[in-house]
């Protein structure tokens, strides 16, 4: 399918998932994620108009960064080791992936203006996945406070990869309830109005559990 296919898909689903709730679609940010393809595939997706782009692996983002000179917006998605954040701090519009003090150093040390970043929740405590459990999330954004580089807009989570739908619903409203508590305490370095969640295989009911920033890769960008 050609992107420009793919994205009315898309588009077309969020919608209704947003009728249903009753959100606004302007609250919600497609960012297609382009690991999995080529450059070429990437100007394609542009072209669509698709905006917003996710990259899981720093050298990815910097192919890419490198070689499109179309304006487009790099989120940083996957596990960031600290030694690869020089290499792409200058260059993100945000990072989904903050989940551990060493990572926050690196960021604010490194960063020359104020990084907006999201927190990465391991709602549904897999051991394969990176994140910090629930109940370690509000300690860790009061201790975010020290770091005048981090602005923490958000919380992020990749949901099991399961196919029942109770389950996803389940995650999705988990990740937004502690949003909700977080925003409750009107942190300055943290105003965490965002839930960056939802894939290809899960966005609709993400959508309707509350994601302000979807992040799909395969059923958007993959040939
Ligand atoms: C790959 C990836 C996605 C996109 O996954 P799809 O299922 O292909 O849509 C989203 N978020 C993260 C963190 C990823 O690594």
């Amino acid at each position: 399918m050609d992107i420009k296919t793919n994205l009315a898909y898309i588009q077309e689903n969020i919608r209704k998932a947003c009728e249903k709730t009753n959100r606004d679609l302007s609250e919600i940010t497609i960012i297609g994620v382009t690991k999995y393809v080529t450059i070429e595939r990437t100007i394609e997706a542009m072209e669509a108009g698709v905006h917003h782009f996710g990259e899981n692996r720093a050298e990815g983002l910097l192919e890419k960064y490198n070689h499109i000179d179309q304006p487009a917006k790099w989120h940083f998605i996957g596990t960031l080791q600290t030694r690869k954040v020089k290499d792409i701090i200058d260059k993100v519009e945000a990072i989904h992936s903050l989940d551990r003090e060493s990572l926050a150093k690196q960021i604010n040390n490194r960063a020359n203006r104020v990084i907006d970043c999201f927190v990465q929740v391991n709602v549904s405590e897999e051991e394969s996945k990176h994140g910090l459990a629930v109940a370690d999330v509000i300690p860790f954004v009061e201790l975010l406070a020290a770091y005048e580089n981090i602005r923490v807009v958000g919380l992020m989570t990749m949901a099991p990869h399961v196919s029942d739908e109770e389950v996803l619903r389940k995650t999705f409203k988990d990740l937004a309830q502690l949003r909700d508590v977080i925003m409750t305490k009107n942190y300055a370095h943290a105003p965490c109005k965002y839930l960056s969640m939802g894939m290809s295989n899960d966005y609709e009911i993400a959508v309707e559990e509350g994601a302000t920033h979807i992040r799909v890769g395969s059923k958007l960008v993959e040939e």
